[in-house]
């Protein structure tokens, strides 16, 4: 029935049947029921007139005309009417249809109207007012709870208004009689006592009362969120169970030579617990696909090279990508400092390898010597072969896409080593960083074939960055502070947008600014660095050495720095022009600093001129070191759009939820889908009948083996 086209509904002629697929996607009953109104005009409650307030809400008022008066105005006239109630006046107006108004309306008797207030030089006022005789409004049945379709003027101008819409809907209600297939199972319905899918359906478009419309709306909520959760979930279960992974079953002499003698630091609590649910990982027999969210500074690495280590003592290999140049040769130098009592063999490729470097790499890492490659997506070419790679680590997932990951599947061992001919490998275990925390709720929706684990807590000592807001007009101030640190024995960032399309401009601000700092910091007490995009790959990485290593107190530069570089005695981040950056790239850089004991700054410059977004941005950073806080305040100024992986994952075709506002809703959808699946894998016990059919309804199903195959 509900697969019906919409054609055969009643008052629903070619014309109209055709306008509602083209412009609103509506096929066929369901699709109709699927349309949600967005919002709802209360016609349930009464204002008095001194109860009005300026915030421009709708309300709804029973009062009388007084009187009507004509009033000139620069083009044309308006009517005016004075509307009274025993509590105070206000005033009607119209601009339009004048005559019909003035013909029509009846004074001193009780009107019900209803419509938007505007407050102007003291007065009240409603604008084009809806309104009818009380004793009419009376007698007429309708929803006290008005639905207002997302239809736009568009729409409306093609014949697609509001009460069309309410008119067909009606018609639906009585060709079905009102009587909708339950979606959802017995057992969530009394648990979470929900409403019927059919009393969900009736007062989500015709609500009897607000509580009736906010059940309406929790139950459909659930049930859309709940069918992406179990999608999402069965998807990893499926998987889980499908693809083979490398088991990793012990615990060997590198991992347990570095954790009793090596081990720089006490690991935090998070760290190690984190390394406990990758040690679980690699040691089932299913492939690991995990992410990790740390905050910046929340020590990763150690994690990451820990990890290796158990990739090594089971006789595999293992890499680590990062996407930056700089990035991948300061991991590279990290590891082998943490390595260098290991007796491990391990090399870096990047872009800027030569060939006899290349060469070397290719053939140590086919014929098993090399045990750890670190690199950029060189690591990704063709001609780069593991004998056994098992582990391969990304760092900054959110610089790389799906694509990368996948590659690096294609990089594993083959399937069995009799059947060397098949072009199938079993893919190494996958591990993915990142410091560009997703709020756990999107993350679920996005990520939701991938694990994940989460450092939420930084390593002991850490003072809290303090971030401060500085106009361009203070920067005297700005560069005394600077000059105090360095004779603190700090070092200082300064870092410049460079933004692509304006890639000139930045580049000469940042050139300007170079010069400026120069003259202001000058040799040979200050030694400066500079690194930016135009430079070689071998002069950036000279200059970078150079601030690592303490030689240069200052580093200018792009944001080529933003992501994972390491320099614990640097203690002020500047950041110029701040109001250009994305907040996570804000926070990102800010991470850059805090990494030792010393009390860290950064310094947001601005012009003065800030647009709101720009200044709420600048108030967060300034407000919270906390990656988590920031990337939630991100979602809400961007929208999840904007959010690397949203695009794929299909939650922005939500009809009815909404990411952001229903967390809750979300976390317990998912909490459901879970516990349906853990007891009820294939969805196959009588009690899940509704929910399989519907998932095979919603077409899903399919996808899901699709993907397997
Ligand atoms: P990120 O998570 O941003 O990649 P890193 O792994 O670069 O962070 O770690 C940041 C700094 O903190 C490094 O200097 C690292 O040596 C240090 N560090 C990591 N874990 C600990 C710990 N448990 N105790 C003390 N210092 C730590
Ligand atoms: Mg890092």
């Amino acid at each position: 029935m509900l697969q019906t086209p919409i054609d055969y509904l009643k008052g629903v002629g070619p014309n109209r049947a055709d306008l509602l697929r083209k412009e609103l996607g509506i096929h066929t009953y369901q699709d109709l029921i699927n349309l949600f109104p967005n919002r709802y005009l209360d016609r349930t409650q009464y204002y008095k007139i001194h109860q009005l307030q300026r915030n421009n809400a709708e309300v709804q008022i029973v009062g009388q005309i007084i009187n009507i008066k004509e009033v000139a105005q620069k083009r044309g006239k308006r009517l005016v009417a004075t509307f009274k109630d025993d509590t105070g006046t206000m005033e009607l107006i119209w601009f339009r249809g004048q005559k019909w108004i003035r013909e029509n309306l009846k004074l001193n008797k009780p009107y019900v109207i209803f419509g938007k207030v505007n407050w102007f030089n003291g007065v009240f006022s409603m604008p084009h007012p809806d309104m009818e005789l009380k004793e009419d409004h009376e007698k007429n049945l309708r929803s006290a709870m008005q639905p207002i379709y997302p239809s736009t003027e568009k729409h409306a101008n093609r014949g697609i208004t509001n009460r069309v819409i309410n008119k067909i809907m009606q018609q639906l209600f009585l060709e079905t009689k009102g009587r909708f297939v339950e979606s959802l199972s017995p057992n969530i319905i009394s648990e979470l006592k929900l409403l019927s899918k059919s009393e969900a359906v009736l007062n989500i478009h015709f609500p009897k009362n607000q509580a009736l419309l906010a059940q309406a709306q929790f139950r459909l909520k659930f049930e859309e969120l709940f069918y992406i959760q179990l999608q999402l979930i069965l998807k990893n279960l499926i998987h889980k169970s499908k693809i083979k992974g490398l088991p990793f079953t012990q615990v060997g002499t590198y991992f347990i030579t570095f954790y009793k003698e090596h081990l720089p630091f006490e690991l935090t609590n998070a760290q190690k617990r984190v390394l406990k649910e990758i040690r679980q990982d690699l040691g089932s027999n299913a492939q690991m696909n995990r992410l990790l969210q740390g905050d910046v500074g929340s020590g990763k690495t150690i994690v990451a090279f820990m990890s290796m280590l158990m990739a090594l003592d089971n006789g595999f290999q293992a890499c680590l990508m990062a996407p930056t140049e700089i990035l991948s040769v300061q991991h590279y130098n990290g590891l082998l400092e943490l390595s260098n009592k290991l007796n491990i063999s391990m090399k870096l490729l990047t872009g800027s390898s030569n060939t006899s470097e290349r060469k070397e790499i290719h053939k140590s890492l086919e014929n098993g010597e090399l045990d750890i490659l670190i690199g950029t997506h060189a690591l990704l070419e063709d001609k780069v072969k593991f004998k056994n790679l098992g582990l391969a680590i990304i760092d900054e997932q959110h610089r790389f896409g799906v694509e990368q990951r996948s590659k690096l599947w294609k990089k594993g061992p083959p399937k069995s080593s009799q059947n060397e001919t098949s072009s199938s490998a079993t893919p190494p275990h996958i591990l993915v960083m990142t410091a560009t925390p997703i709020p756990r709720t999107l993350a679920m929706s996005v990520y939701g074939d991938l694990d994940i684990s989460v450092i939420d807590e930084l390593p002991p000592g850490r003072q809290a960055i303090k971030t401060v807001h500085r106009y361009d007009t203070n920067r005297l101030k700005v560069f005394r502070f600077i000059r105090d640190e360095i004779d603190k024995g700090r070092q200082i960032y300064i870092v410049y947008p460079l933004i692509q399309e304006s890639e000139n401009m930045d580049y000469k601000d940042l050139m300007d600014g170079y010069e400026s700092i120069v003259r202001d910091f000058p040799a040979p007490t200050y030694q400066i660095s500079i690194v930016h995009g135009k430079m070689k790959p071998a002069d950036k990485d000279y200059e970078m050495q150079r601030f690592i290593k303490g030689e240069t107190n200052i580093m200018v530069a792009t944001t080529v720095i933003e992501v994972g570089v390491n320099v614990p005695n640097a203690s002020v981040m500047i950041i110029e022009s701040a109001e250009r950056f994305g907040l996570s790239q804000l926070h990102q850089l800010r991470g850059r600093v805090g990494r030792g004991a010393e009390q860290s700054y950064c310094i947001l410059m601005t012009s003065h001129k800030l647009s709101s977004n720009s200044k709420k941005r600048i108030e967060t950073m300034c407000r919270t070191n906390d990656g988590f806080e920031i990337a939630e305040v991100d979602l809400n100024l961007r929208g999840p759009g904007d959010i690397m992986g949203t695009q794929q994952s299909g939650v922005l075709n939500l009809k009815i939820a909404d990411l952001l506002k229903d967390k809750d809703i979300l976390q317990s959808a998912r909490y459901y889908a879970k516990k349906v699946l853990q007891k009820d894998p294939r969805l196959v016990s009588p009690e899940n009948k509704t929910i399989l059919y519907t998932y095979k309804q919603l077409g899903k199903y399919k996808n899901i083996w699709n993907y397997i195959s």
